[in-house]
């Protein structure tokens, strides 16, 4: 599971059902601004960080 505040710059993250890649280009963590409660999802599910 993905929330934007655990994502770190530079990694990629996946959507397993349609294959659509994202990467951090900046991440949210430093700011301590993040508000989210729910993971980053595509097609409705969690995004995966690809390895
Ligand atoms: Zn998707």
């Amino acid at each position: 599971m993905a929330h934007c505040h655990e994502m770190k710059s530079g990694e990629v993250y996946i959507c397993s059902s349609c294959g659509l890649e994202l990467q951090v280009v900046k991440s949210c963590a430093d700011t301590g601004a993040c508000s989210c409660t729910e993971p980053v999802k595509c097609c409705g599910k969690p995004l995966e960080l690809k390895k």
